[in-house]
Protein backbone atom coordinates (compact mmCIF):
# COMPACT_ATOMS: atom_id res chain seq x y z
CA UNK A 1 0.00 0.00 0.00
CA UNK A 2 2.74 2.33 0.81
CA UNK A 3 4.72 1.27 -1.76
CA UNK A 4 2.16 1.82 -4.46
CA UNK A 5 1.48 5.55 -3.06
CA UNK A 6 4.86 5.81 -3.47
CA UNK A 7 5.18 5.53 -6.84
CA UNK A 8 2.12 7.25 -7.35
CA UNK A 9 3.86 10.31 -6.15
CA UNK A 10 6.54 9.60 -8.36
CA UNK A 11 4.50 9.08 -11.39
CA UNK A 12 2.77 12.48 -10.51
CA UNK A 13 5.77 14.27 -10.02
CA UNK A 14 7.38 12.75 -13.04
CA UNK A 15 4.35 14.04 -15.46
CA UNK A 16 4.61 17.29 -13.91
CA UNK A 17 8.26 17.57 -14.82
CA UNK A 18 7.11 16.29 -18.53
CA UNK A 19 4.41 19.10 -18.58
CA UNK A 20 7.00 21.96 -17.80
CA UNK A 21 9.24 19.86 -20.44
CA UNK A 22 6.24 20.46 -22.65
CA UNK A 23 6.12 23.55 -23.09
CA UNK A 24 9.53 24.75 -23.64
CA UNK A 25 10.31 22.11 -26.03
CA UNK A 26 9.55 21.37 -29.16
CA UNK A 27 9.71 17.90 -29.14
CA UNK A 28 7.95 16.92 -25.84
CA UNK A 29 5.45 19.76 -27.28
CA UNK A 30 5.06 17.66 -30.34
CA UNK A 31 4.79 14.25 -28.44
CA UNK A 32 1.55 15.60 -26.45
CA UNK A 33 0.02 16.72 -29.25
CA UNK A 34 0.16 13.01 -30.74
CA UNK A 35 -1.23 12.05 -27.42
CA UNK A 36 -4.24 14.21 -27.61
CA UNK A 37 -4.90 12.83 -31.20
CA UNK A 38 -5.04 9.89 -30.39
CA UNK A 39 -7.91 10.42 -27.58
CA UNK A 40 -9.94 12.66 -29.29
CA UNK A 41 -9.79 14.19 -32.95
CA UNK A 42 -8.50 17.59 -32.45
CA UNK A 43 -4.97 17.06 -33.97
CA UNK A 44 -6.33 17.50 -37.46
CA UNK A 45 -5.01 13.84 -38.78
CA UNK A 46 -7.67 11.43 -40.08
CA UNK A 47 -8.50 7.97 -38.54
CA UNK A 48 -7.29 6.88 -41.96
CA UNK A 49 -3.81 8.59 -41.81
CA UNK A 50 -3.58 7.23 -38.52
CA UNK A 51 -4.78 3.80 -39.37
CA UNK A 52 -1.86 3.60 -42.12
CA UNK A 53 1.15 4.65 -39.02
CA UNK A 54 -0.31 2.02 -37.20
CA UNK A 55 -0.12 -0.71 -40.00
CA UNK A 56 3.34 0.80 -40.80
CA UNK A 57 4.37 0.58 -37.50
CA UNK A 58 3.22 -3.16 -37.18
CA UNK A 59 5.17 -3.96 -40.64
CA UNK A 60 8.27 -2.45 -39.04
CA UNK A 61 7.71 -4.56 -35.74
CA UNK A 62 7.31 -7.63 -38.02
CA UNK A 63 10.59 -6.92 -40.33
CA UNK A 64 12.72 -6.61 -37.27
CA UNK A 65 11.20 -10.14 -36.00
CA UNK A 66 11.86 -11.85 -39.42
CA UNK A 67 15.10 -10.67 -39.62
CA UNK A 68 15.69 -11.40 -35.85
CA UNK A 69 14.54 -14.64 -36.78
CA UNK A 70 16.90 -15.53 -39.27
CA UNK A 71 19.33 -15.20 -37.32
CA UNK A 72 17.49 -17.85 -34.33
CA UNK A 73 16.67 -20.50 -36.64
CA UNK A 74 20.09 -21.45 -37.38
CA UNK A 75 20.83 -21.82 -33.96
CA UNK A 76 17.64 -23.50 -33.11
CA UNK A 77 18.28 -25.96 -36.18
CA UNK A 78 21.83 -27.01 -34.76
CA UNK A 79 20.11 -27.56 -30.83
CA UNK A 80 17.75 -30.02 -31.78
CA UNK A 81 17.96 -33.77 -31.54
CA UNK A 82 15.83 -35.26 -34.14
CA UNK A 83 17.02 -34.70 -37.35
CA UNK A 84 13.41 -34.12 -38.56
CA UNK A 85 12.94 -31.15 -36.33
CA UNK A 86 16.49 -29.82 -37.25
CA UNK A 87 15.48 -30.39 -41.01
CA UNK A 88 11.71 -28.63 -40.04
CA UNK A 89 13.75 -25.20 -38.39
CA UNK A 90 16.45 -25.34 -41.23
CA UNK A 91 12.96 -25.40 -43.69
CA UNK A 92 11.57 -22.46 -41.74
CA UNK A 93 14.88 -20.54 -42.25
CA UNK A 94 14.34 -20.74 -45.74
CA UNK A 95 10.70 -19.79 -46.02
CA UNK A 96 11.44 -16.85 -43.14
CA UNK A 97 14.65 -15.12 -45.35
CA UNK A 98 11.56 -15.28 -48.34
CA UNK A 99 9.49 -13.94 -46.02
CA UNK A 100 11.68 -10.94 -45.12
CA UNK A 101 11.68 -10.26 -49.11
CA UNK A 102 8.08 -10.11 -49.13
CA UNK A 103 8.06 -7.28 -46.64
CA UNK A 104 10.05 -5.67 -48.80
CA UNK A 105 7.90 -6.24 -51.55
CA UNK A 106 5.32 -4.60 -49.27
CA UNK A 107 6.82 -1.35 -47.99
CA UNK A 108 7.79 -0.97 -52.00
CA UNK A 109 4.14 -1.26 -52.50
CA UNK A 110 3.38 1.55 -50.07
CA UNK A 111 5.87 3.42 -51.89
CA UNK A 112 8.27 3.34 -48.64
CA UNK A 113 12.11 2.08 -47.97
CA UNK A 114 12.23 -0.96 -45.61
CA UNK A 115 13.08 -0.15 -41.90
CA UNK A 116 12.90 -2.05 -39.21
CA UNK A 117 11.95 -1.48 -35.64
CA UNK A 118 13.07 -3.55 -32.97
CA UNK A 119 10.46 -6.40 -31.73
CA UNK A 120 10.54 -6.77 -27.92
CA UNK A 121 8.38 -9.49 -27.86
CA UNK A 122 10.12 -11.89 -30.55
CA UNK A 123 13.34 -10.56 -28.44
CA UNK A 124 11.96 -11.54 -25.47
CA UNK A 125 10.55 -15.34 -27.18
CA UNK A 126 14.13 -15.86 -28.51
CA UNK A 127 15.85 -15.30 -25.62
CA UNK A 128 13.26 -17.85 -23.97
CA UNK A 129 14.30 -20.16 -26.31
CA UNK A 130 18.32 -19.58 -25.72
CA UNK A 131 17.59 -20.18 -21.95
CA UNK A 132 15.52 -23.33 -22.45
CA UNK A 133 18.09 -24.61 -24.18
CA UNK A 134 20.84 -23.64 -21.52
CA UNK A 135 18.45 -26.14 -18.75
CA UNK A 136 17.82 -28.70 -20.92
CA UNK A 137 20.61 -31.58 -21.85
CA UNK A 138 22.22 -31.71 -25.45
CA UNK A 139 20.95 -34.71 -27.43
CA UNK A 140 17.87 -35.26 -25.63
CA UNK A 141 14.13 -35.44 -26.61
CA UNK A 142 13.23 -33.27 -23.76
CA UNK A 143 15.29 -30.39 -25.77
CA UNK A 144 13.54 -30.94 -28.68
CA UNK A 145 10.10 -30.85 -26.40
CA UNK A 146 11.36 -27.35 -25.22
CA UNK A 147 12.48 -26.30 -28.69
CA UNK A 148 9.12 -27.12 -29.87
CA UNK A 149 7.54 -25.14 -27.80
CA UNK A 150 9.60 -22.34 -28.39
CA UNK A 151 9.11 -22.48 -32.24
CA UNK A 152 4.93 -22.97 -31.31
CA UNK A 153 5.61 -19.36 -29.46
CA UNK A 154 7.05 -17.67 -32.19
CA UNK A 155 4.99 -19.00 -35.27
CA UNK A 156 1.77 -17.99 -32.87
CA UNK A 157 3.34 -14.09 -32.49
CA UNK A 158 3.81 -13.87 -36.56
CA UNK A 159 0.07 -15.84 -36.99
CA UNK A 160 -1.50 -12.85 -34.73
CA UNK A 161 0.67 -9.86 -36.38
CA UNK A 162 0.31 -11.16 -39.51
CA UNK A 163 -3.47 -11.65 -39.29
CA UNK A 164 -3.79 -8.04 -37.87
CA UNK A 165 -1.66 -6.45 -40.99
CA UNK A 166 -4.13 -8.50 -43.88
CA UNK A 167 -7.05 -7.35 -42.02
CA UNK A 168 -5.74 -3.64 -41.94
CA UNK A 169 -4.50 -3.85 -45.53
CA UNK A 170 -7.94 -5.16 -46.70
CA UNK A 171 -9.33 -2.00 -44.60
CA UNK A 172 -7.42 0.41 -46.66
CA UNK A 173 -8.04 -0.84 -49.65
CA UNK A 174 -4.30 -2.41 -50.20
CA UNK A 175 -5.51 -5.54 -51.98
CA UNK A 176 -1.85 -6.63 -53.14
CA UNK A 177 -0.60 -5.99 -50.13
CA UNK A 178 -3.05 -7.56 -47.99
CA UNK A 179 -2.24 -10.71 -50.44
CA UNK A 180 1.74 -10.63 -49.93
CA UNK A 181 0.83 -10.63 -45.89
CA UNK A 182 -1.70 -13.60 -46.39
CA UNK A 183 0.68 -15.70 -48.10
CA UNK A 184 3.10 -15.40 -45.39
CA UNK A 185 0.09 -16.38 -42.68
CA UNK A 186 -0.19 -19.07 -44.68
CA UNK A 187 3.36 -20.16 -43.92
CA UNK A 188 3.33 -19.51 -40.60
CA UNK A 189 -0.05 -21.34 -40.02
CA UNK A 190 2.00 -24.24 -42.04
CA UNK A 191 4.86 -24.12 -39.64
CA UNK A 192 3.01 -23.92 -36.61
CA UNK A 193 0.84 -27.41 -37.46
CA UNK A 194 4.46 -29.02 -38.70
CA UNK A 195 5.90 -28.32 -34.89
CA UNK A 196 2.19 -29.57 -33.85
CA UNK A 197 2.73 -32.64 -35.96
CA UNK A 198 6.74 -33.56 -34.74
CA UNK A 199 5.38 -32.94 -31.17
CA UNK A 200 2.43 -35.22 -31.64
CA UNK A 201 4.62 -38.02 -33.80
CA UNK A 202 6.68 -38.91 -31.01
CA UNK A 203 9.04 -36.21 -29.76
CA UNK A 204 7.22 -35.69 -26.69
CA UNK A 205 6.74 -39.59 -26.33
CA UNK A 206 10.39 -39.70 -25.97
CA UNK A 207 10.67 -37.12 -23.94
CA UNK A 208 8.29 -38.77 -21.26
CA UNK A 209 10.08 -41.93 -21.48
CA UNK A 210 13.89 -40.40 -20.58
CA UNK A 211 14.82 -40.94 -17.26
CA UNK A 212 15.13 -38.38 -15.22
CA UNK A 213 18.98 -38.74 -14.61
CA UNK A 214 19.21 -37.26 -18.62
CA UNK A 215 17.20 -34.68 -17.25
CA UNK A 216 17.84 -31.17 -15.47
CA UNK A 217 20.18 -29.05 -13.95
FE1 LIG B 1 8.00 -15.57 -40.26
ZN1 LIG C 1 6.48 -7.15 -31.96
FE1 LIG D 1 3.72 -10.87 -26.67
FE1 LIG E 1 7.54 -18.31 -38.84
Amino acid sequence: MAKSAKATNTKSSASKGSNTKSSTSKTASSKSGSSKRSQGNSGGKSDATMLKELFLDELKDIYWAEKHLTKALPKMAKAATSEELSNAFTQHLKITQGQVERLEQVFEALDMTARAKKCEAMEGLVEEAQNLLEELPKGSAVRDAGLIIAGQKVEHYEIAAYGSLVQLAKTMGENEVANLLQQTLNEEKQADQLLTELAVSGINIGAENEPESAGRK
